[in-house]
């Protein structure tokens, strides 16, 4: 039987200080205990997901094995504990007032006035409840997103209030991150900034049970103190959470300031042995002590924003280890790059991806990208619009189509190599209506796919409404481009390859949401594997 214990992580003071990294080091270290983890965020945005944002306001959209769009942290989620996360681990505001807004137009409300208390508390409450039974789960972590205070916030803290007191404190707990900032002119770690955002929780009736408080400097006992003192809190309760050089360090920080020790000790449950986390050390002691570096360009339109490629950059750093070396990623604005200055912009680059995305801004760039990588032998990896890109590429400048181009970009094209799927055709509502999730890909006997896979049927993750028109395949393959995997079911071709090169790879699907510590992608490992030589 599980324990279904709930942890509610929120955050103060500032935004972007790691709730989800914390969230992820804490469900690590008890799964490393031997209990059964999940982590769920709530969104307090009223997009109904984010899968109709684009990357420069929310980073990258990431993909769940069920199709569900998600914000990025699920992804972190998942290369921490290494087991996939559903749609319902992510909520948005949106779609807790769709549900309420729609059992109101079924009339399951009928003569009564529909208010945020109760019912679209009793909805988020519902949304979170909901991962403890449908899933076999010890702990539901269950990050809120945003800053307390913020008004959006308020109806998530209040159903957190609401379930501490339904569930009692042993069956729950609140953990509450903030930030402690350091002045250099006093050279002073301050905690008021703390003090204030734990009294804004107890306004709304919730007393954190644990502190993690984010520092550049550690934080010596004295500070300590005060922040327990004043903040109502356990000393051994206030956790450091110093800056590191890599977030997978987290959870090796986190286990020395016992933050999951302490969470079972207020849940009162058996501490039981040390979290075995030695494979885990051993990754991290890879990443900090890499033996060679390589050079890999990043070529994106939304490259200004590291956010935006978050599943792509931690890939590159589990394959980067097992290659026990650093991957120095170098992010290429594609509407930088033209005929005269890409010899430059590539000079010192051992390895090209071209990134996944949506329109025509930059598209040249990435189409020059994946030629220049052909002609010169420079291991290519194309992601989604990455592949649809090099097979535009091989059209016009080895099939000699002029004038190919992708219907996405150029609806009146004489060459449609890259068309908008069949089942794509009447769409046209916008949110989660792409080819979203996981499908099986067929991998073709002999290709390096499959010698890199190192199996022949493979499930892979899918975001996208266009697809390479099958109509040219043969064309392609008499001129050296080849099919190496296909979908059983539709016929989709999902990985294109030049067997005349040294590493040219294209995939329609998304390896980077399947990328963990624990489980590197073979494709990014081979890719740098390629880059090495
Ligand atoms: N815009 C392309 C499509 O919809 C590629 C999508 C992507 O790169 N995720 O097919």
């Amino acid at each position: 039987m599980a324990l279904r214990k709930y942890i509610f992580v929120t955050g103060g003071v500032a935004s972007s200080l790691g709730k989800g990294i914390i969230s992820s080091s804490l469900a690590k270290l008890l799964q490393a205990r031997g209990y059964s983890v999940t982590i769920q965020k709530l969104d307090p945005y009223i997009n109904v997901d984010p899968g109709t944002l684009n990357p420069y306001e929310h980073g990258e959209c990431y993909v769940t094995e069920d199709g569900a769009e998600t914000d990025l942290d699920l992804g972190h989620y998942e290369r921490f504990i290494n087991i996939p996360t559903t749609q319902n681990n992510n909520v948005t505001t949106g779609r807790i007032y769709q549900s309420v807004i729609n059992k109101e137009r079924k009339g399951d409300y009928l003569g009564k006035t529909v208010q945020v208390i109760p019912h679209i508390t009793d909805e988020i409450k519902r949304r979170i409840k909901i991962l403890g039974t449908r899933g076999n789960f010890d702990f539901i972590i269950t990050e809120i997103g945003g800053t307390v205070g913020d008004i959006e916030s308020l109806p998530y803290i209040e159903a957190i209030r609401q379930l501490r007191w339904e569930m009692g404190p042993l069956n729950s707990l609140v953990i509450h991150l903030t930030l402690v900032p350091y002045l250099a002119a006093s050279a002073e770690l301050k905690t008021k900034p703390t003090q204030h955002s734990v009294k804004m929780l107890l306004e709304n009736g919730i007393q954190p049970n644990i502190l993690v408080l984010r520092t550049e400097h550690p934080l010596n006992s004295d500070i300590r103190k005060k922040v327990a003192l004043f903040c109502n809190v356990e000393y051994n309760s206030v956790i450091e959470s110093m800056d590191v050089s890599t977030i997978y360090e987290v959870p090796l920080l986190m286990q020395k300031e016992d933050l999951d020790g302490s969470v079972l000790r207020k849940l009162n449950l058996p501490e039981g042995a040390k979290p075995e986390m030695k494979p885990w050390k051993k990754f991290v002691g890879k990443v900090k002590n890499p033996k060679k570096y390589v050079r890999i360009a990043l070529v994106g339109k939304y490259v200004e924003l590291p956010d935006s490629y978050k599943s792509i950059m931690e890939s590159f750093v589990h394959a980067g280890a097992v290659n026990d070396c650093k991957v120095n990623l170098e992010s290429i604005q594609s509407e930088k790059i033209n005929e005269g200055n890409i010899g430059n912009i590539f000079s010192d680059i051992q390895g090209i991806l071209v990134a996944p995305g949506f329109g025509d801004r930059g598209i040249e760039g990435k189409i020059l990208s994946a030629r220049f990588a052909r002609e010169n032998n420079i291991p290519f990896f194309g992601i989604c619009l990455g592949l649809q890109c090099a097979i535009i590429e091989f059209a016009r400048n080895v099939i000699g189509l002029d004038d190919a181009h992708s219907t996405e970009m150029d609806l009146k094209t004489a060459h449609p190599v890259i068309d908008l799927m069949e089942e794509q055709k009447g769409v046209t509502i916008k949110g989660g209506t792409m080819r979203l999730g996981i499908y099986p890909c067929n991998i073709k006997p002999g290709s390096r796919a499959s010698r890199i896979y190192n199996q022949l049927e493979v499930m892979e993750r899918h975001r996208h409404r266009y697809e390479f028109n099958s109509s040219y395949l043969k064309i392609y393959e008499d001129n050296g481009m080849m099919a190496a995997g296909i979908n059983p079911d539709t016929e989709l071709v999902e990985i294109m390859e030049i067997p005349d090169h040294k590493w040219f790879i294209g995939v329609q699907f998304h390896p980077e949401y399947r990328s963990t510590v624990l489980n590197p992608h073979p494709l990014f490992i081979d890719f740098i594997r390629a880059a090495l030589i």
